[in-house]
């Protein structure tokens, strides 16, 4: 895999489960920092400006602060490494290779929160993550910053790894509340969110691994630290997986606003010889395709969203000119079609019939009302699931009609 060699990827905090040779490295001095005011935690994070780095870019602190408020009783921190979109592998580097990090920002948040579960929710696929989260876990039992932290919510703190279904819907946070109490991960409607009601009806918080691995930088260098890291009004450091027709694809760890076009001519090193840029599927692939025009787009959340698109969990697959995207989307709704968990009628049979309907496209066998009826189902679905499986597959079925509507028209049979 190539790496950049950052904050969160750097090459000395790369001990596995290795927890001596973590703390030699500084480790554990931002729960040591937490645990000398952990009522200000919080407010750190937030002046950190920390977004969830699973796809929402949601405030880290808006999902702590509302657990921390609940009454003392059950209340649980969830790390969510069930990773298993196309094009993201980013969680899976951290657990294999730093996952102390994960950890210690996981009892980081157990301390602001007052929570006394910590889970690790880990993709079984990923079979190194999965052994190293293991053995890593087991080296913090009796620890004396976990005394530390039991000492000031005044329970024993239970810290713990829990192996995903493998599913992709597994991922979704209430699908991961479903599967942490032992059931199939059906997601499951919100309100009420995680925070008032997760596993067990205990206030919940689920966070992705790559948030959680940022919590032990903020605390130990602070707030203002982190927030320097980022370019213009963004914040931190992001790992962007960089796949599809570059020269050199890879993880990279890259100040939060890095622009498309540095990510793939710099980093990527440009395109694979004699290809020409076309396009990017990002974060998912579930979100509005970025075209050439938006090469100069900084990579943060909230100017992918000013283009209408998401940043998500930072996947970037570039395909070039020449590449079919209309067989790339086909690929991608056969991929959600067969992800959908079946709880909700439009999803199942919607995105079934958008994959068949595409692979008629793609294939050269559609007539002019097929292009019509994908378009027909992309007004009618939106909004009809649970979880936003059945939205992502829309939008990028839309969002490619949109954009190259030619190519769909050049396949129609005559
Ligand atoms: Fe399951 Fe699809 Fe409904 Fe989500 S929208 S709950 S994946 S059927």
């Amino acid at each position: 895999m190539q790496t950049l060699n950052q904050c969160l990827m750097r090459d000395d905090f790369r001990v596995g489960a290795d927890l001596d040779a973590w703390f030699a490295r500084g480790g554990g001095e931002g729960l040591a920092k937490a645990l000398d005011d952990p009522a200000a935690i919080i407010a750190e994070i937030a002046q950190a400006d920390l977004r969830g780095m699973g796809g929402a870019g949601f405030p880290a602190h808006r999902k702590w602060a509302p657990v921390a408020a609940a009454p003392d009783g059950d209340k649980y921190v969830i790390c969510n490494g069930n990773e298993d979109e196309p094009g993201t592998f980013k969680d899976r580097f951290l657990l294999e290779h730093t996952p102390h990090q994960v950890i210690e920002g996981a009892l980081i948040a157990a301390l602001a929160t007052r929570a006394n579960h910590v889970v690790l929710y880990v993709n079984p696929h990923q079979s190194v993550s999965l052994a190293v989260a293991r053995e890593a876990v087991k080296q913090w039992s009796g620890h004396a910053q976990v005394a530390a932290i039991e000492k000031w919510i005044g329970a024993p703190l239970s810290l713990g790894v829990v192996p995903s279904s493998g599913l992709y819907i597994g991922g979704e946070e209430t699908a991961v509340i479903a599967s942490v109490e032992g059931g199939f991960p059906f997601p499951r409607r919100k309100p009420p969110f995680p925070a008032e009601h997760g596993v067990h009806g205990a206030p919940t918080i689920v966070n992705n691994i790559e948030t959680l691995a940022h919590v032990p930088g903020i605390l130990r260098h602070g707030a203002q630290w982190y927030r320097d890291l980022g370019l213009g009004n963004a914040a931190g450091t992001k790992l962007y997986s960089l796949s599809g027709d570059v020269l050199r694809p890879g993880l990279y760890e890259l100040p939060m606003g890095t622009t498309l076009e540095t990510l793939v001519f710099q980093h990527g090193a440009g395109m694979l010889q004699g290809k020409e840029f076309k396009a990017v599927f990002t974060g998912g692939p579930s979100n509005t395709l970025l075209t050439k025009r938006d090469l100069d787009v900084a990579l943060d959340f909230d100017s992918v969203r000013q283009r209408r698109s998401r940043l998500g969990t930072g996947a970037m697959i570039v395909v070039s000119e020449g590449t079919s995207i209309v067989r790339k989307v086909a690929d991608y709704v056969s991929f959600f079609a067969q992800g959908s968990c079946g709880q909700c009628p439009p999803c199942k049979g919607g995105t079934f019939q958008m994959m068949r309907l595409l692979n008629r496209l793609d294939t050269g066998r559609g007539v002019p009302a097929d292009l019509e009826a994908l378009e027909n189902l992309c007004s009618v679905l939106p909004g009809s699931g649970r979880c936003g499986l059945i939205d992502g597959a829309v939008t990028v079925v839309e969002s490619s009609i949109n954009q190259f509507r030619e190519e769909y028209e050049a396949l129609l049979m005559a």
